[in-house]
């Protein structure tokens, strides 16, 4: 026998249990996002290699070394596994003029592929859901994007303990961060001898990021360094003001951390991000900010905007830990038959299911034969409250015979026009009055 194939590192199956797990997830999601106004959008997975080197930034990590390019070898062009949806929504947004009248609220959720070295909680193909505001200048959106995060966290009741903090901190304007960004050269610079490879890389292409460095040995450089703060203007400090006094009325805790630059260039003013301790590591669960400047870049008429994403895997994993398991997958009624002779049983099995279904009930119908004993065990196995059963009397007679699985309860024989309420009145009670006066 040939080695089974495996699915690439990095990249996961989502097996039916979790797979339900994600779609009730997903469900609340779109509730929330519908309470806040948000219409939903749906791009392309593969875009051409220049939108994300444009939008992200050529010297980010996700451009340097995380995407997955390649050349279309019937075209030649260069193409790019999306790593993040906001190229692409504000691509879609400009492409479609979709802001001609006014501002948009739009969310995206689905997968997204970034060449990380994968562990708990970092995948190469992951999936996030998203929010862009277009056309707002703030700050009341980018607090109510924050507001809505810590709803999001009690429809989840994931964040009963506060363990799941907020950060903020403020990019200012391009200007004020040039301004910051030769001030903190000139500081780097003066202390080369402290600088690990890696900052001395970035020293001239991405200064900013070296602030964000994990490395303990160079954390006491970093405390000493220019504050961004201290470069802002009177207007970003009147709009980061803004979205504190909305955060403080909200009663929402948060920390301004100045090292929260974000990996993205696209940012400016508000940056925020969510983090838990209870994953290790991998602690960042929402993300985003302001990117006033990204519309204009990708070509469009300048417009503000404001945005988040999540890792939905962490959240995931945040529900796991918590106990969240799902209901088992039961159906309703599970369909036994077997027939002597002709295949009159079958086709009767075939009709009950049928019916049932049209009365909004799910049914598994047994394949494949086998005599009623293991059909029978089958039905158990299958969690089913209900066992409808047909042999050849019951397709003689056009009647079914339903028989509850969990209960001490009689068997009984069931017109065939009678089934669909039967098998209401034994899930539901025969007396609830299902009417909707
Ligand atoms: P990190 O610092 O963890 O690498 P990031 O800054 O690269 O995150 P963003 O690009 O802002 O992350 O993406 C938003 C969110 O998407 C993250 O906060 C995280 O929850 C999730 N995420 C990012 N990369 C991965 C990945 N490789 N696997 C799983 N989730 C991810
Ligand atoms: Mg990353």
């Amino acid at each position: 026998m040939s080695q089974t194939l495996q699915a690439i590192r990095g990249m996961n199956d989502i097996l039916p249990a979790d797979a339900e797990r994600w779609e009730a997830f997903e469900e609340l999601v779109r509730d929330w996002l519908t309470a806040y106004g948000y219409r939903p959008i749906r791009m392309p997975l593969v875009e051409p290699t220049p939108l994300f080197a444009r939008a992200i930034g050529a010297v980010t990590d996700i451009v340097e070394k995380e995407m997955y390019s390649f050349t279309d070898s019937l075209n030649g062009e260069q193409l790019t596994l999306r790593p993040e949806g906001t190229a692409s929504c504000v691509r879609a947004v400009l492409q479609h003029n979709l802001l001609y009248d006014g501002p948009k609220r739009l969310w995206y959720m689905g997968p997204m592929f970034r060449h990380e070295r994968p562990q708990k909680g970092r995948y190469r193909q992951f999936h996030q859901f998203g929010i862009e505001a277009l056309g707002l200048p703030g700050p009341d959106i980018d607090a109510e994007q924050i507001i809505m995060c810590a709803r999001l966290w009690d429809d989840l009741g994931l964040n009963a303990d506060g363990s799941i903090k907020l950060e903020i901190n403020s990019l200012g304007q391009p200007e004020e961060r040039a301004q910051h960004r030769s001030a903190l050269i000139t500081y780097l610079e003066s202390h080369a001898d402290q600088l690990d490879e890696e900052a001395r890389r970035r020293l001239h292409t991405n200064p900013l990021r070296i602030l964000d460095t994990k490395n303990p040995a160079m954390q006491a450089l970093v405390e000493g360094a220019p504050k961004l703060m201290d470069y802002l203007g009177e207007l970003s400090l009147k709009h980061f003001a803004g979205v504190q006094q909305l955060l403080k009325d909200a009663v929402i805790p948060y920390r301004i951390n100045p090292r929260l630059v974000r990996g993205l260039d696209y940012y400016n003013l508000t940056v925020f991000e969510w983090v838990t301790e209870h994953l290790g590591a991998q602690g960042t669960v929402c993300a985003g900010g302001r990117y006033d400047g990204l519309v204009e870049q990708l070509g469009g008429k300048p417009a503000p905007a404001c945005g988040f994403a999540m890792g939905i895997e962490r959240l995931m994993a945040l529900l796991e830990a918590q106990g969240d398991v799902p209901d088992e997958f039961a159906p309703d009624v599970y369909v036994v038959h077997q027939g002597h002779g002709n295949d009159g049983a079958q086709r009767l099995a075939f009709r009950a299911a049928e019916l049932l279904r049209n009365n909004g009930f799910s049914v598994l119908t047994h394949m494949g034969g086998g005599s009623f004993k293991s059909q029978f065990k089958r039905a158990d196995a299958s969690g089913a409250q209900l066992a409808v059963i047909i042999g050849d009397d019951e397709a003689i007679a056009n009647a079914v015979t339903l028989k509850p699985l969990r209960a001490a309860a009689e068997q009984q024989r069931v017109a065939l026009d009678e089934l669909a309420d039967r098998v209401g009145d034994w899930l539901y009670g025969a007396d609830e009055d299902n009417s909707e006066e």
